[in-house]
């Protein structure tokens, strides 16, 4: 295999003059703050190896990628009967869109945009309070990175609440057609609060590492879903994770991916790595400008790709 570490450091140093390009999210405050310089990677392989390179280690609030672990969970809970009541189709709009929902009467495109995952939310709740459901959530993050440390950053929850009026105005939109089951505050309640999941790029390597490797995560030796499962998640990665930039990151970087407006990307290697990358700096479709230019260069360095060899 090719020298794995060497790669992430040159990216990083090749990278360094343009860390701070791009636009940090600053509809959430508690973004706003982010030192835009910031860049992390941190690449963990199937054989259980961690090259890391920058702030590998410093956490980050993980926002939208947090929405590939509810869905897991979502699928874990109600299977096949998820897709009742989000599609499976790239939305071809921003993350943050509310057209589409009108004309399909109130069912979200895919579980990766705002209003997917806050029905994935609606789903993850059944049966729980709120408290009860983001407590699950948080356990399961836990037990896929193998790390009890990880938590939720309240203030940036406490933030996305006090200012998320499209969230808002998408969900009460979703439950005028009657596709919430749950109060919009308890659904917009465990929604901000899993994007608000702090993490570092070595422990967000460390949790998709079960969709690189047939849905077993091979450091704990836990399985967490089955073989199909995975590559149906990692599908919807790859046609949906970067809202209308997933085409782009397709032919660019060839591997299912999922970006958060805090700038991190988890990208998925199967049968090789699972890879994060963290730079705050984000491009007009709200995806890290950096994180993917580094998935980019590492993916053309290791011929990496979904594509073929
Ligand atoms: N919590 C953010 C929001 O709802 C997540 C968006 C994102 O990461 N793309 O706006």
């Amino acid at each position: 295999m090719a020298d794995l570490q060497a790669i992430v450091d040159e990216i990083h140093e090749e990278l360094t003059p343009r860390l701070g390009e791009g636009k940090v999210a600053d509809y959430i405050p508690q973004l706003a703050h982010i030192d835009p310089k910031k860049f992390g990677m941190a690449i963990v392989t199937v054989d259980g190896e961690i090259h890391t390179a920058g702030d590998a280690e410093v956490p980050f609030s993980i926002q939208s990628i947090s929405k590939v672990f509810t869905l897991t969970l979502a699928l874990g809970k109600h299977g096949e009967t998820t897709w009742n009541r989000v599609g499976r189709e790239p939305s071809g709009s921003a993350f943050n869109s509310i057209v589409q929902l009108e004309h399909e009467e109130g069912k979200p495109r895919n579980p990766f945009i705002n209003a997917g995952a806050i029905a994935v939310s609606d789903l993850v709740l059944a049966g729980h309070t709120p408290r009860e459901a983001i407590g699950e959530i948080v356990r399961f993050v836990r037990y896929l990175a193998d790390d009890e440390t990880i938590a939720i950053d309240p203030d940036v929850a406490k933030s996305e609440q006090a200012t998320g009026y499209r969230n808002f105005a998408l969900a009460n939109f979703m439950r005028s057609f009657g596709k919430l089951t749950h109060p919009v505050e308890h659904v917009l309640g465990v929604y901000f609060h899993h994007c608000a999941l702090a993490m570092t790029c070595t422990q967000l390597a460390r949790s998709g590492l079960f969709l690189a490797a047939s849905g077993r995560n091979p450091l704990t030796g836990h399985t967490v879903v089955s073989r199909q499962r995975a590559r149906r998640i990692n599908a919807l990665m790859l046609t949906c994770g970067h809202y209308d930039g997933s085409g782009d990151f397709a032919y660019r970087v060839g591997l299912p991916g999922k970006s958060g407006v805090g700038g991190g990307i988890l990208a998925v290697a199967p049968g090789k790595a699972s890879v994060a990358v963290w730079s705050p700096g984000l491009n007009r479709n709200g995806n890290s400008l950096l994180g993917s230019l580094a998935l980019e260069m590492l993916t053309t360095r290791t011929g990496w790709s979904v594509f073929g060899p």
